[in-house]
């Protein structure tokens, strides 16, 4: 029987700002999803002002009805979130209706369909404040890098080499490439996490590995409406990265896009489950759900960054956010223009230093 895990979120509504669901807003959302019979499990959880719906199911990935259950939980959400006054109700639902598919309406979605190994095990990675690409660097390090993943060279499957699918996001196409013939294109690709971002990884043999949102909203709106949280599922063990290869290659911090207006450059830091965002400039968060699954139904999840370790790597990832924002606006403390969430505000700057540029005589 195959199964698959459909992982959708989105943003509806946070708590004096960008932070995280209320209670009755979460509850609300649990209690829709529980009602349905399509599923065999569900989890609902959040990261920041995230919501996860983690779904397993028999219906395959893109199923209509999968996506309008969740379409509907972020709508009835939305609800209790104008009902409270929460800020951003309804933020991430760019679309006044469903028509098919939640891909490209604002939600976002990561889909893996497997036939169960007899131990199946997989970790949800939920990140907040930050774009799809920031999974960019972790996936370089857990399929390519064997400095940061040891699997990599004994363990056969990996050392084999896997197929990664990158897109393009700005032109949604997509590009199949291979371990280790097309390594450098690949590493081309993943040095620009705005516009090429991994959607999916495969073994040789064809066995699903990762999947991953790619949606940008500012492409589906037309203009910036805040960043485009990621989500991912990655399956682990046996022919696939160890769990703890799998949580390590979160464990330097490196620096994505995101944090307070959309507009900067920050250290991604690891948090707990269900962690609100932080106020101090809202660092870019990431949450780990390890999970166990038989027959589809889920055991799980634990937290995969709960443990001490992990409150040094949060300290050293501080540390690196304050080395940033020592240098205030300036770029790259800043994004560059076209990826300011306020771009309009910036362009007006500009329009009127550029009235004020006169050609030398
Ligand atoms: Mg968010």
């Amino acid at each position: 029987m195959k199964i698959t895990v459909s992982a959708i979120k989105a943003d509806i509504g946070g708590i004096g700002g960008h932070t995280k669901p209320s209670k009755n807003l979460l509850k609300n959302v649990i209690n829709f999803v529980n009602s349905s019979d399509l599923l065999i499990d569900n989890y609902v959880g959040y990261c920041g002002d995230d919501i996860h719906i983690i779904m397993t199911h028999t219906h395959g990935i893109n199923n209509k009805n999968i996506h309008k259950l969740a379409w509907n939980a972020f709508e009835s959400g939305t609800r209790v979130a104008k009902e409270e006054g929460l800020y951003g109700a309804g933020q991430d639902l760019l679309k006044d209706s469903f028509s098919g598919n939640v891909k490209g309406l604002g939600p976002g979605v990561a889909e893996i369909e497997f036939e169960e190994r007899i131990n199946e095990t997989f970790t949800v990675f939920a990140a907040d404040k930050t774009e799809p690409g920031a999974f960019n660097y972790p996936f370089y390090r857990l399929f390519i890098e064997s400095r940061s993943n040891t699997g990599l060279i004994i363990n056969e499957s990996l050392s084999d080499g896997v197929i990664i699918n990158i897109m393009d996001v700005e032109k949604s196409k997509i590009a199949e490439l291979e371990l280790w013939k097309d390594k450098s294109i690949i590493e081309a690709a993943l040095m620009y996490p705005s516009k090429y971002v991994v959607s999916s990884i495969f073994t040789k043999n064809n066995e699903p590995i990762v999947a991953s949102s790619t949606d940008r909203l500012h492409n589906i709106a037309g203009k910036y409406v805040g960043k485009d949280d990621p989500i991912c599922i990655i399956r682990t063990q046996k022919q696939f990265p160890a769990t703890e290869e799998t949580g390590s290659v979160f464990n330097e911090s490196h620096y994505v896009a995101g944090n307070t207006r959309g507009s900067h450059n920050l250290p991604l830091m690891p948090v707990k489950l269900n962690s609100a965002s932080s106020i101090n400039f809202c660092i870019p968060i990431v949450e780990a759900l390890v999970f166990s699954i038989h027959n589809g139904n889920m055991v799980g999840p634990i937290d995969g960054f709960a443990t001490p370790d992990w409150d040094y790597v949060r300290h050293v990832a501080t540390k690196r956010a304050f080395e940033m924002r020592k240098q205030g606006f300036i770029h790259p403390a800043t994004l560059v223009p076209s990826e300011l969430e306020y771009s309009e505000g910036y362009n007006k700057k500009m329009k009127l230093l550029q009235d004020k540029m006169k050609i030398l005589e």
